[in-house]
């Protein structure tokens, strides 16, 4: 297989890691959605009517707990009476003093509008695939509370209501929605809102006039569904603190009042129970996604038929309460939390449909206004449904698997489902109906475990498979390297038939298994992929061998092996220490200060002769150790955006003054006799990108100061803010007219060519981190080159004659490369992690985008983000690539060396990823697995694009200067000597 060379590598690795990354998804994300179950509803005797005959569900989309409750000064003060402190949602809060109930209810990760809403009206935590597959539409039809209703009406945002319209039953769900450019992120989003309220008032009014409509209102099971998208849109505009997101909960609770009032008038029956939540919270800075307790803290308060008033402890603190209600001045009111999914079960009992057959809601009996014998047959019927759910998965289980391990609960020693439910039913047949409630919330609970336990069947058997296919592949990339670039002449192949016949029996024993237990089809890939990798790590075993006679061998003595150890203890430590580069970013500053004394290492009479070199290399890692010690989330800042345009341009002035000095690599004798030309065409295209710079960082000063005074974005910004964006990619074609080959022209070009959109993309540092890392990356292929070049010329001055002269045109890899590739992957993990968190999604503010698409549209808003993550890694892969041709080694080798260690990364996230505790830990350690092993198809990439930047470009390393370098060295080892 080594023979297919680098393509057949690329395609090799890329393959194989997209294949194993979705292992990720046939382990943890499979989706609990079932169907073949049979509706469970509460039974009632047929005089007795459901605790309510409809119900208005408000979702204030972003609302986090504590700002709903707690007091702010008036946010637009008229009078300074206005600036004490007051309740901003007052009706709302009148209805947990007063009324009803209220709690938190605790979300789940991702903190997002979709799962949030599918939580609490289907009763379902989707799976983190179903996020990934469509905001808008299903990838599964669920069951919701919806589609049990009679009829819902829902008003709202086109990015939440049609899920459930088109999940239900033709017909049973009315969806009104305003048009998708209504929401636009940088105004002030209280209209969202008012559209909605206007909207359900015109139905009532309609209802008038209209008599169908009229007897469509007055039948029982019906839903009123307000989706108030904006609270979302001021708090990711203004963040959570601001006047804006402040005012926009007094028109959410003005909103809610006036429709509570609508409501009761029309019916003038009390039969109607209000809920009012959030999907999910909204952070500090403007964001949610992730687990943060401001994420997953959302408001709940429920009053009306069939909810129970306030339970209230006078002069005391109630149960309930924390520290985060305790300034809310609910202290006296108990306060019963909830987790998100219950919600779901609560409106089907209030409403008296069935469960949604999907729901793993459990029933919160504190709201409920009903005796303790009417609960504990709700929360029985409320199991049996969760069962019912259990029981379908089982059969399923049970069917495909060929040694089925039935939950331990349930069977063997444990009673079985049906014995519980009927030990239940005696129970309240008894009067005992405490304990009944008691014993139904154990079988909920067991039942839920039940279900994981199915959820997480065949976890151990995949673990141990994927974990020989990531060591497979390591040890496959190596045998190809060390095949196409340490052993001059490889041995071909040694295979044995009784050897393939082996392997062989081993996927067909595999495969038989699949087939019998219908596993999914990637399962086969799985299984694979380690038995052909091994396969050809065995039979290339001669050239291993010899490849590890000329790696090691030299290391006679045992001062050599130790050294050897040593290096290879910080090799590991400083991947290991990448790893945990994820979760702290503080590592990789540790990291950049340590590598400032990199020269050192080298002697000092390197340093003595690279002095220079040497000290700006310092300084630029000292300046990037600082980066990962500032904030992920970044506040805008329009003075520090200034300041990286100015410095950008100074750097783009200053280079073409001092081009021919640079271009003849820092000589001034060689600078004036160069013949580089110089030509005008050239000059006038570096003065277009130098103008480029300029104007991007007038405009973007100006759209973002505009946005900040809330006045949008004027469109004549926009359209700029393209056109220096589209101009600025396009002016290399101009450089084409007067081509240049010079490596550090070529990264120059590069340079100035993404600068124009890094401005625009600037929230506050990270104009000045593109500077300080293209820096560091010129001066470390400059200082790779002079130590490559020091060690050749002392090598030749021991040995007198210089081996350099042999034209080789590739040198063969040797044990130090090992450490290029290792710099190489701390680079690339600082473009990661240096602006921002690439492991937590909400580190990334939309803020940057705003200034070109101000309206919310996560897919081409996601798309420029993405750009702009991108850049970086334009410039460390072209770097790598000038390195690589600097060296005389083959094309490639670096990034190939880089994709076998990297997946150390991926086995060591991998081993880490958390099936137990917070969905946070969860969630992020899975993100964690799946970003290091696209890093290495990532790196794949990068050599394409490396190749392209490159291509045809002149490293200055024939007769100009090295003869002058290799003397400086022999001067210098003389003196030494
Ligand atoms: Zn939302």
């Amino acid at each position: 297989m080594a023979a297919m060379g680098r393509l057949g590598f690329l395609a090799v690795a890329v393959v194989f890691h997209l294949v194993y990354i979705y292992s990720i998804f046939d382990i943890y994300f499979v989706s609990p959605i079932v169907s073949g179950m049979q509706l469970v509803s509460v039974d009632r005797p047929a005089n007795i009517k459901s605790p309510a005959d409809r119900l208005v569900l408000f979702v204030g989309d972003g609302l986090r707990a504590d700002k709903a409750f707690q007091a702010f000064p008036e946010p637009y003060p008229e009078s300074d009476e206005d600036l004490i402190p007051r309740h901003l949602a007052p009706f709302i809060r009148s209805r947990a003093l007063q009324h009803g109930t209220f709690g938190v209810s605790h979300t789940r990760v991702p903190t997002e509008s979709r799962p949030g809403h599918v939580a609490m009206i289907a009763g379902l935590y989707e799976d983190v695939s179903a996020v990934a597959t469509g905001w808008k539409l299903n990838p599964v039809n669920f069951d919701s509370v919806f589609n049990r209703s009679r009829h819902t009406w829902s008003w709202g945002s086109p990015d939440i209501l049609p899920m459930f319209e088109r999940g239900a039953v033709p017909g049973r769900v009315d969806a009104y929605m305003y048009a998708a450019d209504f929401e636009d992120f940088s105004k002030d989003a209280t209209h969202l809102d008012i559209w909605v309220f206007d909207h359900v008032k015109d139905l009532f009014t309609q209802a008038a006039t209209n008599k169908t409509l009229n007897r469509a209102l007055r039948q029982d099971k019906v839903v009123f569904f307000l989706h108030l998208l904006g609270l979302d849109t001021t708090g990711h505009g203004f963040r959570p603190y601001s006047k804006e997101y402040l005012h926009n909960i007094q028109i959410v609770d003005k909103g809610v009042q006036e429709v509570t009032d609508l409501i009761q008038k029309f019916y003038a029956d009390d039969r109607t129970a209000f809920v009012f939540t959030a999907d999910h919270g909204m952070s500090d800075w403007g964001s949610h996604g992730d687990g943060h307790p401001d994420n997953t803290r959302t408001p709940l308060v429920c009053w009306g038929s069939g909810v129970a008033p306030p339970v209230l402890h006078p002069g005391t603190i109630a149960p309930g309460h924390d520290e985060l209600s305790a300034d809310w001045g609910l202290d006296h009111v108990q306060r019963h939390d909830v987790a998100q999914a219950d919600i779901a079960a609560l409106m089907a009992y209030l409403i008296g449909a069935e469960f949604p057959v999907n729901s793993v809601g459990k029933l919160p009996l504190p709201y409920l206004s009903a005796n303790t014998r009417q609960k504990a047959e709700a929360l029985l019927a409320n199991a049996r449904e969760i069962l019912e759910m259990y029981r379908v998965k089982e059969e399923k289980k049970e069917a495909n698997e060929m040694r089925y391990k039935p939950y331990g609960a349930f069977g063997g020693a444990g009673l079985a489902p049906a014995q519980r439910v009927a030990n239940i039913d005696r129970l309240i047949s008894l009067g005992k109906f405490e304990e009944a409630i008691e014993e139904s919330d154990a079988l909920i609970n067991l039942t839920l475990e039940g279900l994981r336990y199915l959820q997480t069947y065949d976890w151990l058997f995949l673990r141990a498979l994927i974990t020989v296919g990531y060591l497979g592949w390591i040890a496959y990339a190596i045998t190809t390297v060390i095949n196409l670039y340490v052993v001059p002449t490889s041995t071909a192949p040694k295979r044995s038939t009784s050897t393939v016949l082996g392997f062989l029996s081993i996927l067909a024993a595999l495969y038989a298994s699949f087939i019998a237990s219908k596993s999914p089809s990637t399962y086969y890939a799985y299984a694979l992929f380690p038995l052909v990798f091994w396969e050809e790590v065995y039979a290339q075993r001669e050239n291993l061998k010899e490849g590890g006679r000329l790696l090691f061998g030299h290391m006679g003595s045992a001062s050599h092996i130790a050294a050897f150890a040593v290096n290879a203890i910080i090799y590991c430590a400083v991947i290991v220490s990448l790893a945990l580069g994820y979760i702290h970013r503080e590592i990789l500053t540790g990291l950049f200060i340590l590598g400032t004394v990199w020269p050192v290492v080298c002697g000092t009479s390197f340093i003595r002769s690279n002095a220079l070199l040497s000290i700006a290399w310092a300084i630029s890692c000292l300046v990037m150790s600082t980066f990962t010690l500032l904030p992920a989330m970044k506040h805008e800042n329009v003075d520090m955006i200034v300041a990286s345009g100015v410095i950008m341009s100074v750097i783009g002035v200053l280079y073409m003054i001092f081009e021919p000095f640079v271009l003849s690599d820092f000589s001034s004798e060689s600078a004036k006799s160069s013949n580089h030309t110089n030509s005008l065409v050239a000059r006038v295209a570096t003065g277009i990108q130098v103008g480029l710079i300029i104007l991007a960082t007038i405009v973007t000063r100006s759209s973002s100061l505009s946005i900040q005074a809330k006045q949008g974005l004027p469109l004549g910004n926009q359209i700029m803010g393209w056109i220096v964006l589209v101009s600025s990619f396009l002016t290399p074609l101009l450089h084409r007219l007067s081509p240049n080959s010079n490596f550090m022209h070529r990264l120059a070009m590069m340079f100035f060519t993404c600068a124009p959109t890094f401005i625009i993309f600037t929230i506050s540092y990270e104009g000045l981190f593109y500077v300080t890392f293209s820096l560091l990356l010129a001066i470390w292929v400059r200082l790779e080159y002079r130590i490559e070049t020091f060690g050749k010329s002392q090598a030749a001055s021991t040995n007198g004659s210089a081996k350099t002269d042999k034209a080789v045109s590739h040198r063969p890899l040797r044990l130090s490369d090992a450490r290029v590739s290792l710099f190489f992957m701390v680079l690339l993990q600082s473009a990661f992690f240096s602006t921002g968190n690439v492991a937590s999604v909400s580190s990334f503010s939309l803020d940057s985008v705003n200034r070109l698409i101000p309206v919310f549209d996560p897919f081409s808003q996601g798309a420029l983000l993405i750009l702009k993550l991108m850049i970086p890694f334009v410039l460390i892969s072209a770097n790598l690539g000038v390195l690589n041709k600097r060296l005389q080694v083959a094309p490639s080798a670096f990034f190939m060396v880089v994709m076998a260690v990297s997946d150390i990364l991926t086995l060591y996230f991998f081993w880490v990823v958390k099936d137990e505790g917070s969905w946070l830990e969860i969630g992020s350690t899975i993100s964690h697995f799946v970003i290091a092993s696209l890093l290495c198809v990532f790196v794949a990439l990068l050599e394409g694009v490396s190749a392209m930047f490159i291509n045809g470009i002149d490293v200055g390393d024939g007769s100009s200067q090295s003869p002058k370098i290799q003397a400086n060295g022999n001067k210098d080892s003389k003196k030494e000597t």
